[in-house]
């Protein structure tokens, strides 16, 4: 199909598509239920981040607002740094007490956002993968499961929050008042790195202007709400985890651990370190960064990535999963074997071309790790 004259064909593609979106069968079935509905449960992932929280409260304000009963219902409570967002007050932890479990049974819907996996709810997983509510998927990972009823699913958009934007768009944008549209640009300047990211377009930017018209938002207040209230037992972490930074692969992998030596010593939360992985990856030539965080049990890993050097199929070999540039796995065992494990399968998921592919660490590599491990036994 050509563009019109004057107008860039991919500009004129999104546009293209948003119609199409805009009359999809799909995002009516889901606005009629919703419509219909009276009492709505809403969840999101297990350690939720900005765009899980944004989007459940800016649901959750929107379906109020529409008269129905709503519960919002994690197993994990929301970061530090959301916490002011309007509703969040109304976000319950799943305690398994009569009242949530009533509510849960006499709901004729749940709402999963940001996640396509049941482990991912935590605790509240199996409650609503068994109930005979109708299960809507709203979400934009990569291989979802299949327990849902009605989905509205695009691992291409940038967070969920879009997609959420979509069904307020087929539904009413009338409904989105400040309380709907401040979480809804928290959870898309969150997931996009403050609109920086390759899965941001025209069209995200269009829902942004909508956001300040019809919801009076101040881009400036909301970003220092949720970045500029760091401890200074983050910024002491920070630079400890900084000092771990290490190149491998001739400079095209670059990595970072956080002990829990470190968090002890700095007397930081591990929420606190939720962006320090993209400081590795914006040294110029790393083309994926890993932070390997030691917990009790053990180690959480999470992948970066720039451009086209995707990292989902890498964390899904470990049992994790997520976005192609932005993905996370739990790696039983020590910090040691996570990172041994990790790095020996880069150059099966990583392109290094006419670099060391035999999957076994180098001896720079096995002595720095080492070095790392000896200095926090002592
Ligand atoms: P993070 O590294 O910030 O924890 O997560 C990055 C992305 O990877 C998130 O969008 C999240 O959905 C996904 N992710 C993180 N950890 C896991 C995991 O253990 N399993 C799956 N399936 N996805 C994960
Ligand atoms: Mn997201």
């Amino acid at each position: 199909m050509l563009a019109p004259k004057g107008l860039r064909p991919t500009a004129f593609f999104q546009i293209f598509q948003s119609i199409v979106r805009s009359a999809s069968p799909m995002l009516e079935a889901i606005v009629s239920e919703f419509k219909s509905a009276s009492r709505i449960v809403i969840s999101t992932h297990t350690r939720p981040d900005g765009d899980a929280i944004g989007s459940q409260l800016a649901l959750g304000n929107y379906l109020r607002a529409k008269g129905k009963e709503v519960m919002m219902l994690d197993q994990d409570p929301s970061p530090y740094n959301l916490e002011w967002m309007p509703g969040t007050d109304l976000i319950e932890l799943y305690d398994g007490s009569l009242r949530q479990l009533e509510f849960v049974a006499q709901a004729e819907i749940v709402v999963i956002l940001d996640t396509n996996v049941q482990d991912r709810l935590g605790s509240v997983g199996k409650l609503f993968r068994g109930t005979s509510a109708k299960k809507i998927l709203i979400d934009h990972h990569t291989d979802p499961e299949h327990w849902f009823d009605l989905t509205w699913q695009r691992d291409t958009a940038s967070s969920t929050a879009e997609l959420l934007f979509e069904i307020f768009e087929a539904w009413d944008l009338d409904g989105i008042t400040y309380d709907v549209a401040a979480p809804l640009y928290v959870a898309m300047m969150t997931d996009t790195g403050s609109f920086r990211f390759s899965n941001v377009s025209a069209n995200l930017h269009r829902m942004v202007a909508q956001l300040f018209e019809k919801g009076g938002i101040d881009p400036s207040i909301l970003h220092a709400e949720v970045y500029d209230k760091k401890s200074i037992e983050g910024i002491k972490l920070l630079s400890s985890v900084l000092s771990t930074i290490d190149l491998h692969h001739e400079g095209r992998i670059g990595t970072v651990v956080v002990t829990r030596r470190m968090l002890s010593d700095t007397g930081a939360s591990v929420e606190e370190t939720d962006g320090f992985v993209n400081q590795v990856l914006s040294i110029e030539g790393v083309l994926v960064a890993l932070i390997f965080t030691e917990t009790e049990r053990g180690t959480k890993v999470s992948f970066r990535s720039k451009g086209t050097n995707h990292v989902h199929k890498w964390a899904q070999s470990f049992g994790g999963g997520g976005h192609r540039n932005a993905s996370g796995a739990f790696i039983l065992g020590s910090l040691e074997n996570a990172f041994r494990k990790a790095l020996a399968s880069a150059p099966q998921f990583v392109d290094l071309p006419n670099l060391e592919t035999s999957g076994d660490l180098s001896d720079e590599d096995a002595e720095y790790l080492n070095s790392l491990m000896n200095s926090q036994n002592n």
